[in-house]
């Protein structure tokens, strides 16, 4: 059969799209490379929509979490992805958990029901020099594929490693304790936020990196080497207990105003200095620079809260290291995740820079939905950055900073911030549970989110 739209990978990303666009009438071809000889080092089986690892689709709380909200959005518009979780829903409280087995047959039956849609096993090596395609295979793209994208995007925009460094919302520092400097006042603004540190904290916060807990690399990423510029804390402080002084946490040119005296009066240079920098153009995150790491979560946490000035952090995204193929998306695509260079080629899933699964499958929903108005002629029109996928699509396509891009999951710093004025601020209110600027933000974001919720959303989403 002649088709219209080429889908590479029949992951999350793929399979959603799939479902978006020939649910719509386009001949689709869905080339999967499972099934036809070849695998992931990841993926166990040949199913369709394969969960990698955890089952969980995380929180399914639409009013106070950011992917739950962004679960409600995709129901909206009839993603098959959150169709099939629920037909595979196994009880797991406020999370939405599936049976993989039972979820992956869902989308595998919902697709081979559509008679304009082939799925295709076999494995493609090169992109498509002609064609509207969707580049939908995942963080494990395949050795030649991955290749053949390196030569279309540039080899430096291709990334074979996250090497992600804690992200902290703005709002949560301490800027009693940290101020922005940039090192030796160079440039005309301040560009940096920094953390001071003396002799005594400094040296307690190197122990406490030799002693945390890490996760270990799996048996084949291990065998992945990766770059110096991306090696964990942890590694680095087992160099020498200055190691990191020289490096990440350099205190040299940052005069702290916090500490001036008459003799110094402009401040002092810290014995160390954590610092962070702007991650989107909002300024509600920060990125801790150089902070890649393997430290457990938990373990990232209290540790990150002994800095001086993050004692109250919170975290939009931890640390992590892992063998993850994804583009420099913001620089590379246009903002309906086109290829700039060659805009008949469309990225989505993991592949973009997104982290998940759900987020995977929401940019599978919004490639899908993108390829089908492209074929009719018109242009899609982006959901408002007020909406789950609307923030994500923005921050994926060009909000994010190229120059220190890495993979993340939707959260709500990636929402423009709420203004305090238009409602009632209820940071005032005692808190029944959780962290107070958790559930703060939860309902700050809320206004925003009214506006594009319930009975508005599908007329705000459906663009045709
Ligand atoms: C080991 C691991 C564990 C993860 N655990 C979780 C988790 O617990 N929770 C979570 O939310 N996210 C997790 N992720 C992140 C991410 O959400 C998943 O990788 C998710 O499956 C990404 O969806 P995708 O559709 O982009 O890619 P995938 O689901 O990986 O789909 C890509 C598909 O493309 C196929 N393919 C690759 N190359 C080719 C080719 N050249 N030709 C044809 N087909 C090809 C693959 O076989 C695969 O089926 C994990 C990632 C990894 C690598």
């Amino acid at each position: 059969m002649e088709y219209d739209v080429h889908i590479i990978g029949g992951g999350l990303a793929g399979s959603e799209a799939a479902w978006q666009l020939a649910r719509r009438g386009a001949r689709v071809r869905l080339s999967e490379m499972r099934g036809g000889g070849d695998s992931t080092p990841a993926h166990q089986g040949a199913g369709l929509a394969e969960l990698v690892c955890s089952n969980s689709f995380r929180s399914d709380d639409s009013d106070k979490n950011a992917v739950g909200l962004l679960h409600h959005e995709m129901r909206a518009l009839d993603s098959l992805v959150m169709t099939a979780a629920a037909a595979a829903q196994v009880p797991a409280g406020s999370a939405l958990a599936v049976d993989r087995e039972v979820f992956s047959a869902e989308v595998e039956a919902a697709l081979a029901a559509l008679p304009t849609l082939t799925v295709v096993r076999e494995r493609i090596d090169r992109l498509p020099s002609a064609g509207l395609t969707i580049v939908a295979t995942g963080p494990l793209t395949a050795a030649a594929l991955a290749d053949s994208i390196g030569t279309a995007t540039g080899a430096s925009s291709l990334a074979f490693f996250d090497a992600i460094a804690p992200i902290v919302y703005r709002d949560s520092i301490d800027m009693d304790v940290c101020w922005m400097a940039s090192r030796w006042d160079k440039g005309e603004t301040k560009d940096y936020i920094n953390c001071p540190m003396n002799l005594e904290q400094y040296r307690a916060f190197h122990q406490g990196l030799l002693d945390g807990d890490t996760t270990e690399f799996r048996e084949w990423e291990a065998s992945t080497p990766y770059f110096e510029g991306c090696m964990p804390i942890e590694v680095m402080a087992a160099r020498g207990l200055d190691t990191l002084r020289f490096g990440p946490m350099k205190p040299v040119g940052l005069d702290n105003p916090h500490d001036a005296t008459p003799e110094f009066p402009q401040g002092r240079w810290p014995h160390a200095v954590v610092q962070l920098r702007q991650d989107n153009k909002l300024g509600t995150l920060w990125n801790m620079v150089g902070f890649q790491t393997k430290l457990k979560h938990a373990e990232q946490v209290r540790l990150f809260r002994t800095i001086p000035g993050l004692e109250n952090a919170e975290f939009a995204r931890l640390g992590g290291l892992h063998r993850n193929t994804f583009l420099n998306s913001p620089q590379l695509l246009d903002r309906q995740l086109r290829l700039k260079s060659a805009p008949h080629i469309r990225f989505a899933g993991q592949i973009t820079g997104c982290e998940g699964y759900v987020e995977s499958s929401a940019v599978g929903l919004m490639a899908g939905m993108m390829a089908a108005a492209e074929l009719v002629g018109r242009t899609w029109t982006a959901p408002p950055r007020t909406t789950a996928l609307g923030a994500l699509l923005a921050h994926i396509t060009g909000d994010a900073e190229a120059e220190s891009y890495q993979p993340m999951n939707i959260n709500f710093g990636l929402f423009p911030p709420v203004d305090p004025t238009s409602r009632k601020s209820s940071a005032t209110k005692p808190t029944p549970s959780g962290p107070r600027s958790t559930l703060r933000r939860g309902k700050g974001q809320l206004i925003s989110i009214e506006t594009a919720s319930n009975s508005k959303i599908r007329r705000i989403l459906t663009i045709f």
